[in-house]
């Protein structure tokens, strides 16, 4: 908008007219008080400024506007009647005015003028507009900036505080800090300590992270330079992301070698406690069959009876040490498993009879198939068992389980799930059940077992090259399902 600022009313109506008919928005001041009243509340793009006027003149307008921030840059065209003396103009210029037009006014001149003034203003509002943007930007640039410092600060005094060896890395992987801990087996800030050599090459799985991003979870032994030993450690790094990209990491080498101690002294002991029983046991059973033939010949009813219950307990003291046995054999990685062509569908069978006949809870199969499989028999009917016993041991009052077997999509796999209605499991404790001694610690109490079940059968379904799981909803129920491919169909 423009500000004419004239005491004669009629100058400024043959003014304003010119300008308005130009497509300008015109305000208007009749004097330099009313003037200097409306400059203090609107903004203006420019102000044309009649020179000759009563109690405060033009120049006293302009030095008085020069003085408010607010207005100081808004150009001024001085309209004389008097003359065009040089003092008059220098007088305008050294106030800050920027033009100056004599009366009678040459309105193509004043036009010109007036169109150059209110774009040079458009121009420089426009300019002091991106200069405001770019200050508050880069404000706000300093402020996030001092804030990450002090966030950086503060994670480093939490890094040296803690007890394991940490460190920080950029985006890139290269490592910007270390806490004391690191020299214990590095000598430099930027190399990761050295490994065991049969371990997993740390420097690969840290480059690959890098590149995917993903959260870094692996055990290494540590070399310990001035000592010369090895100790195992946990090292578990982290991006950490701002808007979704990663910004650095942050990583920590816990001292896990008491711990893994502790779990080969566990695996020895299960280990020999499992063989040591095997022994006796297998006594136990040879003298239970005698005595069972020599009952049976003494009509002896009642001993019978008592004989096939204990024979019932001695069974499953026999699972559970068999299982123990199992678990020492894959942490030695001696495992075997007796490959044979046989079908699913027999085995299955039997599978489910041995279970029904100890259990009153109804089995109930749906689907049959015509597929051959190259397995260990005996194993994977121990996981259709152990599911089975699962199903019906987590299921109070259990009335019915279901097994269905299907083909997967691509055909090539057979899919076995056994479904119960009883207590199931949390979402987030399905991953953890399939781990070695997992149990869950709410229901632990009320059913009794050891927690490995789950974990061989995932060992057995692995090795055969076939998939595991489970989905479950806590007081509704559980599906766990293999996977086995098909050797041949029939
Ligand atoms: P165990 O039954 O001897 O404890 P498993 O390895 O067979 O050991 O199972 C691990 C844990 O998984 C169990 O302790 C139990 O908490 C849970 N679980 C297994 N099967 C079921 C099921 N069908 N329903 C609910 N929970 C189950």
């Amino acid at each position: 908008m423009i500000l004419i600022v004239d005491d004669h009313a009629e100058n400024i109506f043959a003014l304003k007219k010119v300008l308005e008919i130009n497509n300008f928005s015109v305000d208007t001041a009749l004097s330099g008080e009313e003037a200097l009243k409306k400059i203090l509340k609107n903004s203006y793009a420019l102000i044309i400024l009649d020179v000759q006027m009563p109690v405060i003149d033009g120049f006293e307008v302009a030095e008085a506007i020069s003085g408010y921030s607010k207005s100081k840059d808004i150009p001024i065209i001085f309209l004389s009647a008097v003359n065009t003396a040089k003092k008059f103009i220098t007088q305008g210029y050294a106030k800050g005015g920027i033009d100056y037009i004599t009366k009678p006014v040459d309105t193509d001149i004043l036009l010109l003028k007036v169109k150059t003034f209110y774009t040079l203003s458009e121009q420089r509002k426009e300019l002091n507009e991106m200069h405001q943007t770019l200050r508050n930007e880069i404000d706000y640039r300093t402020r996030t900036q001092s804030e990450l410092n002090d966030k950086v600060k503060e994670l480093r005094s939490i890094l040296e505080s803690i007890p394991q060896i940490a460190f920080t890395a950029k985006s890139d992987g290269t490592i910007e800090f270390v806490n004391d801990k690191w020299f214990r087996y590095s000598d430099l800030q930027n190399d990761f300590p050295e490994t065991h050599p049969k371990d997993k090459d740390l420097l690969k799985s840290w480059e690959e992270v890098i590149k995917t991003g993903n959260t870094l979870d692996v055990e290494v032994r540590l070399k310990n330079p001035h000592k010369n030993i090895y100790r195992h450690h946990l090292l578990r790094a982290i991006p950490v992301k701002e808007d979704d990209i990663i910004v650095k990491w942050v990583g920590t080498f816990t001292d896990i070698e008491e711990q893994k101690r502790a779990e080969i002294k566990k695996d020895e002991f299960i280990s020999i406690a499992s063989h040591e029983l095997k022994t006796p046991l297998t006594s136990i059973k040879g003298y239970m069959q005698l005595l069972g033939r020599s009952l049976a010949k003494s009509n002896n009813d009642i001993a019978l009876n008592y004989l096939n219950r204990t024979q019932i307990q001695v069974e499953k003291l026999n699972l559970l040490i068999a299982d123990l046995l199992d678990i020492s054999k894959i942490e030695n990685g001696k495992l075997e498993f007796n490959y044979k062509e046989f079908e699913l569908q027999n085995m299955l069978t039997n599978a489910i009879d041995v279970v029904q006949q100890t259990q009153e809870c109804t089995i109930i199969t749906k689907g049959t198939l015509n597929a051959v499989i190259l397995g260990d028999e005996n194993r994977i009917e121990q996981v259709i068992i152990n599911y089975l016993t699962n199903a019906i041991k987590y299921s109070p009052k259990c009335e019915e389980v279901h097994v269905d077997t299907s083909y997967s999509d691509d055909k090539k796999s057979i899919i076995v799930s056994v479904t119960d209605f009883g207590i199931g499991i949390s979402k987030e404790l399905h991953n953890n059940i399939f781990k070695k001694f997992y149990r869950v610690e709410e229901s632990s109490n009320r059913f009794q077992g050891l927690g490995i079940g789950l974990f061989i059968c995932a060992e057995i379904i692995n090795r055969h090259g076939g998939k595991y799981g489970v989905n479950s909803n806590p007081g509704k129920g559980s599906e766990f399902y293999f996977t086995i491919p098909i050797y041949k169909q029939i």
